[in-house]
């Protein structure tokens, strides 16, 4: 250890208490010592909010923290105020402050007291605001869940597109972009639209080997099933998630009715009510929480046991996000999902009045849940694959830990199809998306490829000894190998790889599993 290495050790001791950094805490830190920009893409309880809180303890100058939600920030607020004598060690700049709170704030910042500064992002754009900020030595800008830059993100927000601009207003200052979405397209977004693409990148692995992940289909009896599995999970926490209020109300009601013991959390319900709720999962009066997303943004339970999904969600980044709630000590965490297609049909629909660039996004995020539900592969392979990281799912840390992998379907041997379907990938010259590559192999015709006159194509239909069903989902396998590859920019369109390339060149052997089969339920949820 040299000299800087054990300074932030002891400071790391002295600000905190912990004796060691979690995963890539120390490299983030050095980082940012340096005046580096710095990307740190980290799942959620990996540590990120140490890695700007401790150099903006121990540098010269105050670090502005941008966060999207207020009832964050105050926590973060009063969280560093704690390990500190002196109040004005952070604050809250935002709107609902008086003149005389601002005037102090202000005074803090000048007077080199404040060393963290919590800002919203429309905050930021206010110019009296601005203009003191220039006056002022800031240490860095720091972006909390950065991805709310990109609109591939789960959660974006227009104003954050400004921040670039403002900070270059501030001068010279280093930022810190931190998140806890890791989708190749979204960590390229905050790189382009922060300019850059210089940072130092960290990025933690998002493998959580102690969630075991499952699939169910949802059919009638959900209810049933759901209390047959917290019967089964006696005594312990979990959170059901379920897309409207009205189910949260209607499942927690029958939950009560079946003796188990929950509550409702959702944002129609008034805040006393909330916060009650909250508090008594959190000191264990209840065990179980029926909830909208609207329930978990900073909920630190370590014990939750069981995340169950009554709905589908919207993407693949809310899953993880809401499944990784489960098990962060360590321990048991089983993450349940049901599914039927009425649901993702309900959800396209909800979509449908929105903006158009919009409502495409959301499809081809809804389409990566769809394949999740639906495939037959390594769950934890699939999740992993898609936040752009490679997992084996033989020897890899979790390998054992989904219903596909415990319960494997049939393999069947499809180095022909393989190389069928590549081959129409290339010869159709990536114009298509996964459906008319498909009706291509099964000669389907639609407009879109009436439009392009493949169906003239001496390859039109030459997989029509395979259904549909059996087509799509070798596609999935195929593209989660990388022989093929999903263009996000254009919404989903399949390209070939190089290494499709070579396969078509020269094939070997391709076992693929069987897709399962999935029954429709007729369920009642209204998306609200
Ligand atoms: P994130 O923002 O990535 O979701 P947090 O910053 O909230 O994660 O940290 C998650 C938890 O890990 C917190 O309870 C925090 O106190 C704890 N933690 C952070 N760094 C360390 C460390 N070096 N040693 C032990 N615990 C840590």
């Amino acid at each position: 250890m040299n000299s800087n290495e054990i300074e932030i050790h002891k400071e790391l001791k002295k600000y905190f208490g912990f004796s060691q950094f979690k995963g890539l805490q120390e490299q983030v830190i050095t980082s940012i010592l340096d005046k580096k920009n710095t990307f740190v893409i980290m799942p959620t309880g990996g540590g990120k909010s140490l890695c700007y809180q401790l150099p903006a303890l121990i540098q010269e100058g105050t670090a502005i923290v941008v966060s999207p939600l207020i009832a964050l920030m105050k926590n973060q607020v009063d969280a560093i105020r704690s390990l500190s004598s002196e109040n004005g060690i952070a604050h809250v700049l935002n709107s609902s402050l008086t003149k005389t709170e601002i005037a102090q704030v202000k005074k803090d910042i000048s007077s080199g007291l404040t060393k963290l500064l919590y800002v919203a992002p429309e905050s930021l754009t206010k110019e009296e605001y601005v203009a003191f900020l220039q006056s002022v030595p800031i240490s860095f800008v720091a972006i909390d869940e950065a991805h709310c830059i990109s609109e591939w993100g789960h959660d974006f927000r227009p104003e954050y597109r400004n921040l670039r601009s403002i900070i270059k207003q501030l001068g010279k200052v280093p930022i810190i972009g931190l998140t806890a979405t890791a989708t190749p397209k979204v960590q390229e977004d905050i790189l382009k639209n922060l300019d850059m693409s210089d940072a130092n990148t960290f990025k933690a692995s998002f493998n959580r080997p102690n969630l075991y992940y499952e699939v169910r289909t949802k059919t009638k009896s959900i209810e049933s099933d759901i209390i047959r599995f917290i019967k089964q999970h006696k005594g312990k926490s979990g959170i059901i998630y379920c897309l409207s209020r009205k189910k949260v109300e209607s499942i927690a009601e029958v939950l009560q009715v079946n003796g188990i013991s929950a509550v409702p959390y959702h944002a129609g319900l008034d805040a006393k009510t909330r916060a009650k709720h909250q508090d008594m999962f959190l000191m264990e009066d209840v065990d179980v929480v029926v909830a909208t997303i609207a329930f978990g943004m900073g909920i630190d339970k370590p014990d939750v046991r069981f995340v169950i999904h009554h709905d589908i969600p919207k993407s693949l980044e809310s899953y993880y996000q809401e499944t990784g709630r489960a098990g962060r000590d360590g321990g048991e965490g089983h993450c349940l999902a049901y599914y039927s297609y009425k649901d993702v049909e309900k959800l396209e629909k909800f979509m449908s009045g929105k903006p158009v660039a919009e409502q495409e996004i959301g499809f081809a995020l809804l389409q990566e849940v769809v394949a999740y539900a639906e495939t037959s592969m390594s769950r934890r392979k699939f999740l992993l694959h898609y936040f752009g990281e490679e997992f084996d799912s033989e020897t890899g840390e979790g390998a054992d830990m989904d219903d596909n992998v415990r319960n494997p379907k049939n393999k069947i041997e499809a180095k022909d199809q393989v190389v069928k379907l590549l081959e129409i990938v290339r010869d159709t010259k990536h114009i298509y998306k996964s459906k008319e590559i498909v009706f291509t192999l099964i000669g389907r015709i639609n407009a879109v490829i009436k439009a392009h006159k493949t169906d003239t194509q001496p390859y039109f239909g030459s997989g029509s000894d395979h259904d549909e069903k059996y087509w799509m989902a070798l596609l999935r396998q195929v593209l989660v190998t990388g022989y093929l590859s999903k263009d996000i920019e254009t919404y989903g369109v399949i390209k070939i790889t190089q290494e499709g390339l070579d396969f078509i060149k020269s094939p070997v052997s391709f076992m693929m599993s069987e897709d399962h089969e999935y029954t429709e339920a007729d369920d009642e949820t209204v998306v609200t």
